[in-house]
């Protein structure tokens, strides 16, 4: 994009055609950002890969005019590949403190921390790089503390949606600030880039307070222990699960590597707020009856070496099922993993356990806007340009259609 002889050049490196690997280089005639650095897990087709990562040789190359890279938050497809990208350029990352929390444990897994300079950014706070200026709106997604992005460029404004979705019933203050981005947008927005994945399913996502009503009901319902698998990233869920143990008088124990660390980083950095007599050891939890326990498992996915998948095979070292367990899946399941997972769900039932997952009733919600959430956010944005990402070719496709039917002239709504 020209004016004068100011150009804005985009570069998106992943994340347009598939879900994974986002990532976008952002640049004018002085400066590179990247936006987003993520990994994509492999298909099933791509026998022996463990990840896959965008090509970095375009920002390798271009080093020199890089000045950093802005996260919009902390899920694997936004993060992930970092680790592969910062031993070869010298410049900070910036993105929410929930954000760089899990950026920094992953530096560390990688022995990259000490060379990486990082740097908080907050919703008040526009940040200037070179002759680009990022303001950061918040987004409700199945992360907290997510951005979405107000960018004043030379050539004029852009707006990055970030994953979001539209809760109207928020809970804990998790809520797009719809309203900042109508605030920046007022002036005119050249071009908007927005989230894809949902624009096939229809009306809204459900919503955080319909997901907890539902973990409530069986709360309710559960006569012995109740076991939960979730993803080991959404602390909004993990508050809900510990705010209902608190409210049915149960106590919350954890097995599993990543779900215990980032439970433990999100308490003491207060991201959660748990009680200290709620949340115990696998041993102090033993000393309670089966009515008064809660386990927190990894394994949302039928991982092997998960605690929820051991524990189906009888291999768990600690733990046992018994008859009575309520197993509750709050989680998608990953298309990829079906196989695995289902092998899982048969073996706890085999083994006495009753399981709920999303077949049997919605305890976990989509963290993507549905399409009349995507159509608010097009209407709010007003943009002159719009580009869809985040999404697989299909999503792409629809999703400038339906900027299309919002307004953007035909020639302006573009597939990239
Ligand atoms: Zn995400
Ligand atoms: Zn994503």
């Amino acid at each position: 994009m020209d004016s004068d002889n100011n150009y804005l050049r985009l570069t998106p490196l992943g994340g347009l055609g598939a879900i994974g690997q986002n990532c976008m280089v952002m640049e004018t005639e002085q400066t590179m950002v990247v936006i987003d650095c993520g990994l994509m897990f492999p298909d099933d087709y791509l026998l022996g890969v463990d990840v896959v990562i965008p090509r970095f040789d375009y920002i390798i190359q271009n080093k020199n005019k890089l000045k950093g890279i802005i996260l919009t938050h902390g899920h694997e497809d936004h993060i992930g590949a970092l680790p592969w990208l910062m031993p070869y350029v010298d410049v900070p990352i910036y993105g929410s403190r929930f954000t760089l929390q899990l950026v920094l444990n992953k530096l560390t897994e990688f022995n990259l921390k000490d060379y990486i300079k990082t740097q908080v950014v907050t919703e008040n706070k526009p940040l200037s790089i070179g002759d680009i200026t990022f303001n950061f709106f918040p987004v409700c997604h199945s992360i907290i503390e997510g951005f979405g992005l107000g960018i004043e460029t030379p050539v004029g404004k852009i707006v990055h949606s970030g994953d979001f979705k539209l809760d109207q019933e928020p809970m804990g203050g998790h809520q797009t600030d719809l309203e900042a981005f109508r605030q920046f947008s007022r002036s005119g927005v050249l071009l908007f880039m927005s989230d894809s994945t949902n624009v096939e399913r229809d009306g809204y996502a459900l919503t955080e307070r319909e997901i907890m009503s539902s973990l409530r009901d069986y709360f309710a319902l559960a006569r012995g222990r109740i076991l939960v698998t979730l993803f080991s990233s959404h602390i909004q869920r993990m508050q809900e699960i510990f705010d209902l143990a608190g409210e049915f008088g149960r106590k919350v124990a954890v097995s599993g590597r990543s779900l215990a660390k980032n439970i433990e980083m999100a308490m003491e950095e207060g991201f959660i707020d748990v009680d200290d007599d709620i949340y115990c050891s696998l041993d102090q939890l033993a000393g309670y009856k089966d009515s008064q326990k809660v386990l927190l498992l990894t394994g949302s996915q039928g991982e092997p070496l998960s605690a929820l998948t051991r524990l189906a095979l009888g291999e768990h070292k600690q733990l046992k099922i018994n008859k009575g367990d309520m197993v509750l899946m709050s989680s998608r399941i990953i298309p990829g993993n079906t196989k695995a997972i289902t092998r899982v769900i048969n073996n706890l039932y085999r083994l006495g356990a009753e399981v709920v997952y999303e077949k049997v009733r919605a305890i976990h919600a989509s963290g993507h806007a549905h399409r009349d959430e995507l159509k608010v956010m097009l209407e709010t944005v007003k943009p002159r340009f719009f580009i869809p990402v985040h999404g697989e070719y299909r999503h792409l496709f629809k999703h400038a259609e339906l900027a299309r039917e919002c307004g953007v002239a035909p020639e302006r709504s573009i597939v990239l």
